[in-house]
């Protein structure tokens, strides 16, 4: 007899008051089904502990698992005012120090006298000391823990993973009494995973590693089944709408352009183009991803088809993200377009009513034959006399269910649809997040770019570094300085941005001018902060990833990344990618905080690689191996759709049976109207946003 449903807010289990109801908002555990959902981002495996005194003479940058005594706690200010937690930990066989540097805060959460498992990196610092990346505070009976595997979970300040855990070990069978299979029995066969509710056990309460992992799998082969029937479901009825308007190749526009570009295309452009037309000429709708590095050149790629829908008599448009952005696509066009007399409309929401008023009339009217603006161009309020092409820069704010609809809608005389991405996708993943769409590939750089060359140094060498970015902005360029974003549940003791960019420009930088932005700053406050950059009035522009995406000023030449730890290699990839972009030579600094005691650990050797690497695609794919669960940047953007279980290093193999099974499914059951079916279909809206209209619209 269930107590209690599973969507009944977590408030209402017994031992969640209020107060933790709110810390486990935090962590979006809101129903008690989330709570069950919340699976451990890690196990420590008790038969893999090290006694301390091997510990201590293990080599230094390997990774140990020790569980001790706390018999000292403090808090030690570095040189360099980085304060860090230590403790010692004492077991059977010796004492090992452990030290968190930045973290002065777990003074509240580690105390003298518990029971402490601690995961990390062997460092060398006054002599061998552990730097947990991991540590839980263990019950007293757990003082021998072997066979136990014991559950790590994500949480916040206020909520320890102990209390997590217990709360979940708690609930976890009264919650399983619930949680009935919804997979048809021949899917989960195909996958080879075990039903629902044993998944879930195994993954709270595993009796070793691999029932946990198997459990895993289970998560990971739903949330992907269910996004490959919703793939599946768009390229259906993209397929059905068929009403593609045939272009032809005129060679009017586009040859008129070829002659007067300002450089050669590369081989790469040249391949996407002739892809791209290819799909233009032909009778069905183009439904298309261009994905190349940031610089790769796919403006140009793009206005080659917008030209040939112009010279068809077609309108073409380009849609970006963000104002800023329409705006510097329309200025590149404007540019491309001279020679041809040719100038593309701008429509953006600063305009005044008076001029948006021109600009619409003329795009009704069919006198406007390309346009530049925002997402808000198609989404709604804007009537085109003739529309042809749709360009979506940036397109992975846009879910794949809005993408499907948006062509649903004009079903009639849909137009062609051609994806910019500046997020290079290794294979895998790209079947995943964008298997309804065909890729094109700019895995190529135009030539006479200067190099950016990649630089790691150390708090020692500050001072040099200021004084580096200094002569560069005398020299008439600009500077970017990245710090990692505000973690607002951590509290993380790193130096927050907006803190940094005071003591910079007063200290540091009296005579240049410093501008701010984050995540934070309203978005009017920010926009006109990045215009200044751009214009060159701001010098030295401190910020967190806001400025990931897209903003192009050809004139920065610094690109200074402090805790470069903290960032993902795709991340810092696009960082790097705002620099090199004019013609002087461009410096990427990766700031970390001591070379000589990191040299040789892990953490060392990606930033080196990285350094090394140019290569988008090359990167990504050494992010993808890094990272694995859906922290990918890939994945993260992929709008509404966010994977949590599925490990992109490990199910490449469930991925492509999830796609071949939902493309069957599909094809058997379009709506997926079979009555076992039901469930699935109510996950799906669930899960994604408009996700049950997809599969009720009708296609003509
Ligand atoms: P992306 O949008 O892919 O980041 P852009 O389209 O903005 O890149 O192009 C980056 C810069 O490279 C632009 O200034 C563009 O004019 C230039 N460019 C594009 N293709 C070539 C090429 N084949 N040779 C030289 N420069 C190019
Ligand atoms: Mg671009």
């Amino acid at each position: 007899m269930p107590e209690f449903r599973l969507d009944s807010p977590v408030q209402f289990l017994k031992g969640v008051g209020e107060h933790r109801a709110e810390l486990l908002a935090r962590l979006g555990i809101k129903t008690a089904r989330d709570l069950l959902y919340h699976i451990p981002f890690r196990y420590l495996d008790a038969t893999q502990i090290t006694p301390i005194a091997r510990a201590r003479s293990a080599r230094v940058g390997s990774d140990v698992t020790v569980v001790g005594r706390v018999i000292s706690t403090g808090v030690l200010p570095t040189r360099r005012g980085l304060r860090v937690f230590q403790t010692v930990l004492q077991d059977a066989s010796g004492l090992i120090e452990c030290g968190w540097p930045g973290r002065p805060f777990l003074e509240r959460s580690i105390l003298k006298g518990q029971l402490l498992l601690v995961t990390g990196p062997v460092r060398h610092f006054h002599g061998k000391q552990l730097q947990p990346r991991e540590w839980v505070v263990l019950a007293d009976e757990d003082e021998e823990p072997r066979g136990h595997v014991i559950p790590v979970y994500r949480v916040t300040e206020g909520l320890t993973v102990r209390q997590l855990r217990s709360l979940v070990e708690r609930h976890l069978d009264g919650l399983l009494a619930n949680v009935a299979e919804e997979l048809p029995a021949a899917w989960r066969t195909a996958a080879g995973v075990v039903p629902l509710p044993d998944a879930l056990r195994q993954v709270h309460r595993p009796e070793n590693v691999a029932a946990a992992e198997a459990g895993r799998r289970r998560l990971a082969f739903e949330e992907l089944i269910l996004f490959q029937l919703v793939l599946a479901r768009a390229r259906w009825l993209a397929k059905q709408s068929r009403a593609g308007i045939r272009f032809e190749v005129r060679r009017e526009f586009t040859t008129q352009l070829r002659k007067n570009l300002p450089f050669e295309l590369t081989a790469a452009q040249k391949r996407c183009i002739k892809e791209i037309v290819a799909d233009q000429t032909a009778p069905v709708r183009m439904n298309r991803l261009l994905q190349g590095d940031v610089g790769s050149g796919k403006t140009v790629v793009a206005l080659f088809a917008m030209l040939v829908a112009a010279e068809n008599g077609f309108q073409a448009a380009l849609m970006a993200p963000t104002e800023l952005l329409a705006e510097q696509h329309a200025a590149t066009l404007t540019r491309l377009l001279a020679p041809l007399g040719m100038m593309p409309e701008l429509l953006v929401g600063r305009m005044s009513p008076a001029e948006k008023a021109v600009v619409r009339e003329r795009l009704e009217q069919g006198g406007a034959r390309l346009v530049v603006g925002t997402h808000a161009l198609i989404q709604g309020e804007v009537a085109f006399h003739r529309l042809g092409l749709a360009v979506i820069d940036e397109q992975h704010r846009f879910g794949v269910a809005q993408r499907a609809l948006l062509a649903e809608k004009n079903a009639a005389q849909g137009p062609d649809v051609l994806l910019l991405s500046a997020t290079p996708i290794p294979r895998t993943l790209a079947l995943a997040l964008y298997g309804d769409l065909d890729v094109s590939r700019l895995d190529e750089m135009p030539p006479g770019r200067k190099a950016i060359r990649t630089a790691i140094r150390d708090d020692g060498a500050r001072a040099k570094v200021y004084d580096f970015v200094r002569k560069e902005v005398q020299a008439g360029h600009q500077a970017y300085i990245i710090y990692p974003v505000i973690d607002e549940t951590e509290k993380l003791d790193v130096k927050a941005a907006a803190k940094m960019a005071e003591y910079l420009a007063k200290e540091i930088f009296p005579d240049l001018a410093v501008g701010l932005v984050h995540g934070r700053v309203p978005p009017d406050d920010r926009d006109r902060v990045m215009r200044r950059f751009r214009a060159g009035e701001v010098q030295v522009l401190v910020a967190t990833t806001v400025i990931e995406v897209g903003i192009d000023v050809p004139n920065a030449t610094v690109m200074l990344i402090e805790h470069p730890d903290r960032f993902g290699l795709a991340q810092l990839h696009q960082l790097r990618g705002r620099i090199g972009r004019g013609a002087a030579a461009s410096h990427c600094i990766l700031m970390i905080q001591d070379g000589s005691r990191d040299r040789g650990s892990p953490a060392r050797e990606r930033l080196e690689r990285f350094a090394v690497t140019q290569d988008g695609f090359a990167i990504a794919e050494l992010d993808l191996a890094e990272r694995g669960h859906g922290e990918l940047v890939g994945a993260r953007q992929a709008g509404p759709v966010e994977f949590r279980f599925a490990d992109w290093s490990k199910d490449s193999d469930l991925l492509t049976l999830a796609h071949r099974l939902a493309r069957d499914v599909i094809a058997a059951d379009p709506t997926l109207s079979a009555r076992g079916l039901r469930p699935v279909v109510a996950q799906i809206g669930r899960r994604f946003e408009r996700g049950l209209e997809l599969f009720r619209a009708i296609s003509g």
